[in-house]
């Protein structure tokens, strides 16, 4: 690779690359295209690692797969990490020495996930995030008898892993920090539900269980805990989301207080050629102001426009994200923020509940628990950036 040249040069092999290939191909462009990811495995659509690939036979990994390659004719180097950009020379520089010259260069290296410092990785911990994270898990479990298994963090990969091990035979222990699970996110009574879920199901939450370390050994992993003492497991699967990857950026783009790479409502960085999207982006969104979002329709239609517009595009990227997850037979959509130390306001509704997020001044979140339509309505009410006096009022708004 140490001679190479591509018109578009993308660093980062997930969703949002993918993504952006097609892009660059819906546009037109016929250039070369570049995919240089670290992971061994092609780029995969995360949000089945936690679900359907446990759940649903009907998935496996060959099915979900994306055909990034044969799509795109994109050239994919795997097992290869980006560790600096020459934007002078207009050329990245790989972990092993090599340089690869771009005309437009996209970065979507999303994040690493957040770690414990005194929790190691090994092989009976996993943070879990890739591919690989996922066949290892299953390879685990399938090789032992109803294993204990020990997931760490109460946010939605936690949630959904929880869910899809207990309904594997394993025995799953939920350790998190809050008084009830999803507290932080949804509304006293959903958070309710939606604990009572995972309590039916055969799950031991335990509330107030922050893991400040552990160690493993050669039969199982010791977690200790804040509060003092500690659990035995036979495994820990750790989600307790995600860094941004931007370590081989220093210097190079601007970055923001968050951690990700600030671009533009062109997805442009601070750098000349250089833009970013997905994960690791913080973008102006119309909506909801200037914003990092760690979630699947982000990446994709962002990765996407970025695409349209390295290969010559003059459009903005205006599209407000929704997200998403399923554990047991409950889905909730949201968009904007879930914060329930916010006044929230439920409504219930045939099948569901539709909760409001309100700040002083403007609805700034909808949940639409249990609901497969509303997105649409619920961002067109973000975007009046208003609110009634009375939040109740609000009931029968979006009905789905
Ligand atoms: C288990 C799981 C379940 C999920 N479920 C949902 C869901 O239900 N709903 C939802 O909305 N979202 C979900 N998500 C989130 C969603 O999958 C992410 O938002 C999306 O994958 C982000 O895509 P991305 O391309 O921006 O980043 P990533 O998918 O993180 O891809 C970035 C890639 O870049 C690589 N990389 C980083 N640094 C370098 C470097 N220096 N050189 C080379 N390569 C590098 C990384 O290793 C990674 O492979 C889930 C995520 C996970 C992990």
């Amino acid at each position: 690779m140490s001679t190479e040249h591509h018109q578009f040069v993308i660093v980062g092999a997930g969703m949002a690359a993918d993504a952006a290939a097609h892009g660059i191909r819906d546009q037109g462009a016929e250039g070369s295209i570049a995919i240089i990811g670290e992971e061994p495995t092609m780029p995969f659509p995360r949000p089945a690692l936690s679900k359907k690939l446990w759940t649903d036979p009907d998935f496996t990994v060959e099915n979900t797969a994306l055909h990034t390659v044969r799509e795109t004719d994109a050239q994919l180097h795997l097992e290869t990490r980006v560790v600096g950009v020459d934007t002078d020379a207009h050329e990245v520089r790989t972990e092993d020495g090599r340089t690869v010259r771009y005309d437009k260069l996209l970065v979507t290296t999303g994040g690493h996930p957040r770690t414990i410092t005194d929790l190691p990785p090994g092989e009976r911990v996993l943070y879990y995030r890739s591919l690989t994270d996922y066949q290892r898990l299953r390879g685990m479990v399938e090789a032992a008898d109803r294993p204990h298994v020990a997931v760490v963090g109460g946010g939605y990969i936690g949630t959904e892993i929880a869910a899809a091990l207990v309904q594997q035979g394993c025995r799953v222990t939920l350790l998190h920090p809050d008084e009830v699970l999803g507290g932080p996110m949804f509304p006293a009574p959903l958070a309710r539900d939606f604990q009572r879920r995972f309590t039916d199901a055969g799950v031991d939450v335990r509330g107030g269980a922050t893991v400040t370390g552990g160690a493993e050994s050669a039969d199982g992993v010791r977690l200790e805990l804040e509060r003092g003492g500690s659990l035995e497991a036979d495994l820990a699967v750790v989600g307790l989301g995600i860094e941004p990857a931007t370590s081989f950026l220093d210097g190079v783009v601007d970055l923001a207080e968050d951690g990700g790479v600030l671009v533009d409502e062109r997805l442009r960085t601070s750098a000349p050629d250089v833009y970013a999207a997905g994960d690791v982006a913080t973008y102006p969104d119309p909506v909801l102001g200037r914003t990092r979002v760690e979630h699947v329709d982000n990446a994709t239609t962002m990765g996407r426009t970025a695409g349209r517009i390295l290969a010559g595009s003059d459009e903005v990227h205006d599209h407000t994200p929704m997200f998403y997850s399923d554990v047991f037979d409950l889905g909730y959509q949201a968009v904007g923020t879930l914060d329930s130390s916010l006044e929230t306001f439920v409504d219930e509704v045939e099948g569901g509940a539709v909760a409001y997020y309100l700040s002083s001044t403007e609805v700034v979140g909808v949940l639409l628990w249990n609901l497969d339509e509303g997105v649409d309505e619920a961002t067109e009410l973000l975007a009046k950036h208003t609110r009634p006096a009375d939040a109740a009022d609000l009931a029968g708004t979006i009905t789905p």
